[in-house]
């Protein structure tokens, strides 16, 4: 069974984490529905990296409970561009490939299935043409279709976004974004994105959940703008 019975992937109930005795993040309760778009903002600080860490499995709560109901395997992550995965000496058909592989189990070759995975992913984020290209070569926004087109290639369910936007020119974060909610339609994904990108949140995002160390607001996208002022 890949939800529970409400529907949900991904149960998260009155966790709180900490960094040695320091509490950042405090009783926090949500679920993620599946085939939705959960929005989680806040200022800088408020906690947002630091729950995504709780929820990848990265740091143990030190409070409450974390369940995903498909299996960890089934959960892709994509972050910030950064610079050392600009720098990685691989092409794009490798990363891609290296995605399809589940971690921990370590093959000395690629199935079959693993390479129609990872011609799908790629398909799915138009990134055939560079294939046998360096990753290092490309641009910032195709650089991340990579990466989100290595997350993917496992078929996960649910999709974990920390700020995937935040280092790329703007011109092209909506391009960016328009992927997610294709992957969204078109796989069925549950997506948890951390934003600071308002337009995108009153745009897609199902529910938002606001952090503040401790939950600000959990509910409806238009009730949140509500509450800010602004409208859908
Ligand atoms: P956000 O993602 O909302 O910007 P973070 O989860 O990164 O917030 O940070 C929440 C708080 O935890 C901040 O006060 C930050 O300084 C602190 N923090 C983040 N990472 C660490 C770490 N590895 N060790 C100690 N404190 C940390």
């Amino acid at each position: 069974m890949n939800r529970n019975e409400n529907g949900a992937v991904l149960s998260v109930k009155d966790v709180t984490l900490a960094y040695g005795g320091r509490t950042v993040v405090e009783n926090v309760s949500f679920e993620l529905m599946k085939g939705e778009i959960l929005c989680l903002v806040g200022a800088n600080g408020s906690g947002k990296s630091t729950l995504i860490k709780g929820i990848l499995g990265l740091m143990p709560a030190a409070k409450g409970k974390i369940e995903l109901h498909c299996g960890r395997d089934k959960l892709a992550y994509l972050a910030q561009l950064n610079t050392t995965d600009r720098d990685f000496p691989a092409t794009v058909k490798e990363i891609v490939l290296s995605g399809t592989q589940t971690p921990g189990w370590r093959l000395p070759f690629y199935t079959r299935e693993n390479r129609e995975r990872a011609a799908e992913a790629m398909k799915l984020l138009r990134i055939e043409e560079f294939a046998d290209r360096r990753i290092g070569n490309l641009s910032g926004g195709q650089q991340q279709r990579v990466l989100l087109a290595r997350a993917i290639a496992r078929r996960p369910e649910v999709l974990v976004l920390d700020e995937p936007c935040s280092a790329l020119d703007p011109a092209i974060t909506g391009e960016l974004y328009g992927l997610f909610d294709s992957l969204r339609d078109s796989l069925g994904l549950s997506i948890l994105i951390s934003t600071h990108d308002w337009d995108y949140v009153s745009r897609s995002g199902d529910r938002v959940l606001e952090l503040h160390q401790e939950p600000e607001f959990l509910g409806e996208t238009g009730e949140w703008l509500k509450r800010k002022g602004g409208a859908r």
